[in-house]
């Protein structure tokens, strides 16, 4: 019952953190019967949720690198929003042409997921970014590095295979299919929706442990 004298100091407290208004008039003891004071909650209030740090976001942060030996984010061709299939669909990947053998790089460091083969894609692997956000896909290639395996730990510009024909690719335009998709639901990672990744594609392509690995291309300025 003691504690009930400490109600008025606790409205002084509680009115010191509120906006001033207007200026708080003289305090007078009010007598609460317990019967009447509110109840406290159930429960703590739930945390606030931290502020999501969105998935473009995110790969914009994540500064991606062309992932073929050699070229520069300004000379990757929109191919992005092509037709396919006589305008059944759009390509939603960016063909990059390169030499037959130019090393394709991992665009991002994270985890090879599948290494397989396809009648449209050829010689394939799909990869993923260090939080398992996005799913990369690349395509139509010569064959794998040496020592690549599912589950294997990449990094970004490590060489994980070399450009080639194989699948659809007409043989005469070895080239790197490149698509990336988010991963939204893990039962069928492989079929999230497609992100046109050529805004996110910072790093002129250089293979991990070179000088040139470390040097990001810088955005143009705005005009
Ligand atoms: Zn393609």
């Amino acid at each position: 019952m003691r504690w009930l004298h400490l109600l008025p100091a606790l409205a002084v407290a509680t009115a010191a953190c509120s906006p001033a208004i207007r200026p708080l008039g003289p305090i007078t003891p009010v007598r609460v019967h317990e019967s009447e004071l509110p109840e406290p909650p159930a429960e703590s209030p739930p945390p606030a949720a931290p502020l999501a740090f969105s998935d473009e976001e995110y790969l914009r942060a994540r500064s991606l690198m062309v992932p073929v030996d050699g070229v520069r984010p300004e000379k990757v061709a929109d191919t992005y929003w092509q037709d396919r299939d006589g305008g059944a669909r759009t390509h939603q990947a960016l063909d990059i042409l390169a030499a037959r053998g130019t090393p394709v790089l991992s665009a991002d460091s994270g985890t090879v997921l599948r290494l397989t083969k396809n009648t449209l894609g050829g010689i394939t692997i799909y990869a993923t970014d260090p939080e398992r956000r996005f799913v990369f896909y690349y395509a139509h290639l010569d064959h794998y590095a040496k020592g690549l395996y599912e589950g294997k730990l990449i990094a970004q510009g490590e060489v994980i295979g070399y450009v080639g024909t194989t699948g659809n690719a007409p043989k005469n335009t070895p080239h790197l299919h490149f698509q990336v998709m988010r991963l939204v639901d893990v039962r069928q990672w492989w079929n999230g929706p497609p992100v046109d990744p050529r805004p996110f594609l910072t790093q002129l392509g250089a293979p991990a442990g070179t000088s040139r690995s470390t040097a990001v291309v810088p955005d143009p300025p705005r005009r």
